[in-house]
């Protein structure tokens, strides 16, 4: 028998990085079986938001939570619903920070790329999507051809990747990755849910790589630069306050990258094109 399961979107105020102001949590099941996808900040409200949902959409009390990533805006909540006796589901490689961001919650199933959960008899399969962090995990609802991506896409805007969690590499290829899905919905992190997800990947891979080219193109101008002053060329004033450290770090992020492929050297702590 098939069973019908709902995806409701649940935005969790946070203190998370501006234009946003919450983190979306997401409740896959029916009122026999629910799972939680990320948890938000440790506040009270986390879990005042939660069990309205799951009373009005009549769902059962998830019993497992999966956790995208381990970053503040999206773990620690756990910790607001010890009482549920939840098993908290990551990946190997986020498991440190994960038992960080949660203690002493300590219950933990680690998943792998392409492993199914099944919740109310429907398969839920995990994808490993490293970049934003090592460990960061999107769920595929493929009966549904829905995506929970986490911070790999955002309802407005793009992620920041950089030190000491990401690597532009790996999010190039995660992003691929899920564009390759046949996916009609796409539940990001932050922000509503995004109806035209490929248009939306595509267009967080072409600002990626737009900013890349740009990077190298104000290399070959000034004949160096370091993460600082290539940011505040490329944004002139026109960035956020609050927002200038990410994309500082987004900019070294790419400027990595660039040594790693052997287009650009480092060296005291300024970038110059390899020749
Ligand atoms: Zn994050």
């Amino acid at each position: 028998m098939k069973t019908e399961i709902k995806i409701i979107r649940v935005p969790i105020p946070t203190p998370t990085l501006w234009p946003h102001t919450s983190t979306n949590c997401y409740l896959v099941g029916n009122d026999e079986e629910s799972i939680l996808v990320d948890a938000g900040y440790d506040q009270p409200d986390t879990r005042i938001c939660l069990e309205k949902a799951i009373e009005e959409h009549g769902l059962a009390r998830p019993s497992l939570i999966l956790l995208t990533h381990s970053h503040r805006d999206h773990a620690p909540g756990v910790k607001q619903l010890a009482d549920w006796n939840p098993t908290i589901v990551c990946h190997p490689t986020e498991k440190e920070a994960i038992i960080d961001a949660i203690s002493p919650l300590e219950e933990i199933l680690l998943v792998h790329d392409g492993e199914l959960l099944t919740v109310a008899n429907v398969e839920l399969k995990v994808l490993h999507t490293p970049g934003h962090t090592p460990g960061h995990l999107s769920l595929y609802v493929e009966s549904k051809q829905v995506l929970l991506a986490g911070d790999n896409i955002l309802g407005e805007g793009t992620t920041w990747i950089g030190k000491p969690d990401g690597v532009m590499a790996d999010y190039l290829q995660s992003l691929k990755r899920i564009h390759s899905l046949d996916i009609k919905k796409l539940g990001p992190g932050h922000g509503d849910w995004v109806l035209s997800p490929h248009q939306q990947i595509e267009f967080v891979l072409d600002r990626r790589l737009t900013r890349e080219q740009q990077i190298k193109d104000l290399l070959v101008e000034h004949e160096k630069g370091s993460p600082t002053s290539l940011t505040k060329l490329i944004y002139q004033d026109q960035i956020h306050p609050s927002v200038f450290e990410v994309a500082r770090r987004t900019t070294e992020a790419h400027l990595i990258k660039l040594v790693n492929e052997g287009l650009v050297i480092q060296e005291d702590g300024d970038y110059r094109i390899s020749t």
